[in-house]
């Protein structure tokens, strides 16, 4: 045991005074002792992972559905994609490595089936409930519905943690600051789906890399891999190129902090979250930026085979919300408990958020063949 650095010495060493120390976390809603070698976030990266709606990850799109491949990312890839990214450069950043890890892991924990066409329909159908959001179901996901201990609900995270998620829910700025762990790992979800989104939408033939030559962030990295490599098939020509786009991206977003912080020399998190800084890219990645968004929504996720996709899922969903609303009897019995705490709509909405697209395909099958999904 001695030979284990214990978390406090190796942040004393290794993180820089704006990062987030485990030592300063504002603990727990329900205490807890320390653990012996895991500090605080360490142990909520790990309640996270075993959870179950993390794992459901696994069966929900991220923008493509399972009947389109295999090849593309799902909700999970896309987190651990986030999840590197963000360590990278909050490593670099002498960031606390930890922290960022549970809050990317933790980002997208919320997310219903079908993306953001299941978010739309969620929230259209709770209009008159308090709505959906997928960052605020995330939250209620890790505070009551996810059972770890007999003598509280959720997962039991820090409060930094939950500060982080919270944080997500409402971005205008009339809130302090949040920690640049948490700001981190907003920039690498967008540094993430910029590039893997460029590949999927490639791979499926949406789109190709000649029409999506015009953006500059593209033909920028197209001009960097032919000036390297030659002879390369469309395959490896594209793998190369997204490569190229993290990279691209994430170099520049990391020198660009990196010298500002230089400038700010902050001596704590407190002068760093109430100064002007933030963790972005610079002027000039963040134009090229909004031009392969504005790109990516025109012709990947307004493509008309997604737009099909997206009318269905959505209409399934506001059938089922409709059906359960009618007939709570078809929630299975722990959620019929929920139901009577937080109400019928409510618990419509939030089991419907949690299904995968498979589970929530199987559900609406069996509620149309009983005849209740009118
Ligand atoms: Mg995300």
């Amino acid at each position: 045991m001695n030979s284990i650095m214990l978390v406090d010495e190796r942040e004393r060493l290794l993180l820089a005074p704006y990062a987030m120390r485990s030592a300063d976390s504002a603990g727990r809603v329900y205490p807890e002792p320390l653990h012996a070698y895991r500090g605080p976030f360490q142990r909520d990266r790990d309640r996270i992972l075993h959870s179950s709606a993390f794992r459901r990850l696994s069966g929900k799109m991220q923008v493509f559905t399972g009947e389109m491949g295999d090849y593309h990312r799902t909700r999970l890839t896309h987190t651990h994609e986030v999840a590197s990214i963000a360590r990278t450069i909050g490593r670099a950043l002498r960031l606390n490595e930890d922290l960022i890890e549970a809050l990317a892991l933790m980002h997208d924990i919320g997310h219903p089936p079908y993306g953001h066409a299941g978010e739309d329909a969620l929230n259209e159908s709770a209009r008159d409930f308090g709505g959906f959001s997928h960052n605020r179901f995330g939250l209620t996901i890790v505070q009551e519905i996810e059972f770890r201990f007999t003598q509280f609900p959720g997962l039991n995270l820090t409060r930094d943690v939950l500060d982080g998620q919270t944080a997500r829910i409402d971005k205008r700025g009339d809130r302090p600051r949040p920690l640049l762990e948490v700001q981190l790992v907003d920039a690498a979800d967008s540094v993430t789906y910029d590039a893997h989104d460029t590949d999927d939408a490639i791979k499926l033939g949406l789109v190709s890399l000649e029409q999506m030559k015009r953006l500059g962030l593209i033909s920028e990295c197209l001009q960097f891999v032919e000036n390297n490599y030659t002879g390369l098939s469309e395959e490896l020509l594209r793998q190369a190129v997204v490569h190229r786009l993290i990279e691209r991206q994430v170099t520049s977003l990391l020198e660009y902090c990196a010298s500002r912080l230089q400038e700010f020399d902050f001596d704590s998190v407190e002068e760093a979250i109430q100064s002007p800084f933030l963790v972005e890219p610079d002027d000039e990645l963040r134009e090229m930026k909004q031009e392969l968004e504005a790109f990516l929504y025109q012709h990947v996720y307004r493509h008309p085979h997604l737009v099909q996709i997206r009318n269905r899922a959505q209409d399934k969903l506001k059938e089922m919300f409709r059906a359960f609303c009618r007939n709570p009897d078809l929630f299975p019995p722990k959620y019929r408990r929920r139901a009577a705490k937080v109400g019928v709509e409510r618990m419509a909405v939030e089991y419907n958020a949690g299904m995968t697209d498979h589970f929530c395909e199987q559900v609406y099958q069996q509620l149309t063949e009983a005849g209740g999904g009118q």
